[in-house]
């Protein structure tokens, strides 16, 4: 229930458009009563037990308001007409009212029903942003363990369930409650002994119906994780299909998706199954409570004339009926509820999990760089064990660094260390001689550009992509930096030219043209550091010299830390660190490494030139 209320009060409620609903929503009710009470009179006189009626009341009863006065007024003019008009005109007067009652209980009902409509939107839309804002700001590490499959699912389906569920109920919790109070005052005024019986009976039914439903809660759980696998293992089939069928692994995702899609039917299979349950056991136990109230209130009938007349008490049995439908709703909301809490929790665990890579309470705003990046001792690990040990080095301003050595040996960790992807454990980093934890993240991420061997790439057209770099940009910006990074002319003999949409991650571009584009993107955020994590290392010798071209160009004046399998390509650097299983091995420039006897740089090359 907690998570109801959180999952409410998430976003700020709109008081205004539950107030409206209520009034609404009651005004439904009223009118939805006047139809049944005016039931009496209309069977009066059919029965024929109207009595004679000669003339109607001297006076008009006096305003006040409650339902005396409305039952005392329709009675004034009933018998006005009847003792005028004659007992069929009072029919037909009794049949315009009860239509135009029927006409204001539906604009009514729609009017409350929009209201709540516009309510449920906006607090789905709400969830939806906040969910989205949160996924953005997650740190770097919460992605490295969740599965994408996973977060989907609570994109998708829990925000469908929260709405169907959760906040569909909160209609039925804010109406049927009031219809139920209103129907049985009006019971009451009809019979008050058999009221009381019917009291008694319905428990009974309300205890049948929960306890089919309480577990329900933990089918839907157990069937939504479920669904982010199945997502999951679509998302890595659609990702890797080349790999799939290079290795001819079809037989095994299949196998693998369908033993978790038979997990997710069986749960289903179990969830639904209960939840149908509901609706027959309620319905049937309603029909029970029914037969009881028919036997009491026929005896009273039979026996009992004064305390109940016919007419009453099948009038009392129509609006009895009435009184099943919200308490059906209720209970169907109740089941609803039990789903969408499932999924409340889930989104909730999402909302609520902790960002640890933030800004410290007042972080220095770095406008440039000017002297330089240092790494003091600077250890770190992913979990426990230690990737980075004792790592120190400096990357002065207009000078370029490269990182090298065996695949695993910490490379990459420390490139994502200077934006701040990770937070270390041990030692510092600092810039221009401040702590890079007290610097504002969004200022230092600013002054770094980054090159991957993977550029990612959006399913957008080839300006946006490259304008991502800068978003205020000129159309002139971006085909100057379309230009540095050698890709304008592949651009416009594209389809489209600039609009033309490349792709999920840029599928309909070739690994070269995906890599130019991700450098004019660079070159268009203009950035003082950059960051090159084997820009050139998937690329084929024809493509790579464009690249590494258009990499020249975007690193001159820069400064640049640049990761490189190639070694060929880092022999310029200023400094040249060679790392091992987390260790800096030895460092010094190309000259320097390349005359170290028993040296791992010189290895590495001789084994690169063979
Ligand atoms: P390199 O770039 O030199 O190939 P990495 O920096 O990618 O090396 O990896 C260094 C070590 O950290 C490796 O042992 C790797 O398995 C581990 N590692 C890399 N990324 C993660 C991650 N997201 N979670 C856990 N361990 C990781």
């Amino acid at each position: 229930m907690k998570a109801y209320i959180r999952l409410l009060l998430l976003t700020k409620p709109q008081w205004v458009r539950v107030y409206k609903y209520g009034l609404y929503a009651t005004l439904n009710i009223i009118f939805g009563l006047i139809n049944f009470t005016l039931l009496i009179p209309l069977l009066n006189i059919l029965f024929g037990t109207l009595g004679n009626i000669k003339s109607a009341p001297a006076n008009v009863p006096n305003f006040s308001f409650n339902l005396d006065y409305f039952k005392d007024l329709f009675n004034y003019y009933f018998q006005y007409v009847v003792s005028e008009y004659g007992k069929y005109e009072a029919l037909v007067f009794v049949c315009i009212i009860v239509v135009l009652s029927v006409m204001f209980t539906n604009i009514f009902r729609y009017l409350a029903s929009v209201e709540i409509e516009y309510y449920k939107q906006s607090i789905v839309k709400n969830i939806r942003n906040i969910l989205y804002d949160k996924v953005l700001q997650l740190d770097t590490r919460f992605f490295n363990n969740e599965r994408k499959g996973d977060l989907l699912t609570k994109f998708t389906n829990n925000i469908n369930e929260i709405e169907g569920g959760v906040i569909a109920t909160l209609a039925v919790f804010l109406k049927e409650p009031v219809s139920l109070i209103t129907f049985f005052i009006v019971l009451v005024s009809i019979s008050f002994k058999l009221t009381l019986f019917t009291l008694i009976v319905i428990p009974i039914s309300g205890i049948i119906i929960s306890s089919f439903t309480k577990k329900l809660k933990k089918y839907a759980r157990e069937g939504s994780f479920s669904f982010g696998n199945i997502l999951s293992i679509l998302d890595e089939t659609i990702v890797g299909n080349r790999i799939i069928k290079t290795f001819h692994s079809e037989g095994y995702m299949k196998q693998k998706f369908e033993k978790e899609n038979d997990k997710f039917t069986h749960q289903m299979l179990k969830l639904n199954l209960k939840s149908e349950l509901a609706g027959p056991i309620s319905e049937f136990s309603g029909v029970l409570v029914v037969s009881f109230i028919l036997l009491y209130g026929g005896y009273l009938v039979l026996h009992n004339q004064s305390e109940l007349s016919a007419s009453e008490f099948v009038t009392y049995i129509i609006i009895f009926s009435q009184v099943l439908r919200p308490a059906k709703a209720i209970s169907s909301a109740v089941t609803g509820l039990q789903k969408g809490l499932a999924a409340a929790e889930r989104l909730l665990e999402l909302a609520d999990e902790p960002i640890h890579i933030k800004n410290t309470q007042n972080p220095i705003l770095i406008q440039t760089f000017e002297r330089d990046i240092i790494f003091e001792n600077v250890s770190f690990a992913y979990h426990t064990d230690k990737v980075l040990q004792n790592i120190n080095f400096v990357l002065p301003k207009g000078k370029m660094i490269a990182l090298a050595g065996p695949s695993g040996s910490g490379k990459s960790t420390i490139s994502d260390l200077i934006p701040r992807l990770y937070d270390i454990q041990e030692g510092n980093i600092w810039i221009d001689g401040i702590d890079l934890q007290k610097v504002d993240i969004y200022a230092l991420r600013q002054l770094i550009g980054v090159v991957s061997q993977d550029p990612i790439l959006f399913h957008d057209n080839i300006y946006n992509n490259i304008l991502f770099g800068n978003p205020s940009a000129t159309s002139e910006d971006v085909m100057q930096a379309a230009r540095i990074a050698n890709a304008h002319d592949f651009i416009t003999q594209t389809e489209n030219g600039y609009q033309t949409i490349i792709g999920e991650r840029g599928v309909k571009l070739s690994g070269g043209q995906r890599q130019r584009i991700s450098i004019a993107r660079a070159v268009l955020k203009n950035p003082p550091i950059l960051i090159l994590d084997e820009a050139t290392s998937a690329l084929d010798t024809e493509s790579e010299k464009l690249v590494q071209d258009a990499l020249d160009k975007l690193m001159k004046n820069r400064t640049s830390l640049v990761i490189a399998h190639r070694l060929s390509t880092i022999q310029k650097a200023d400094n040249i660190i060679i790392l091992k299983d987390g260790k800096i091995e030895e460092s010094g420039t190309h000259d320097e490494l390349i005359n170290l006897e028993n040296g791992l740089y010189k290895r590495l090359n001789l084994l690169q030139n063979i």
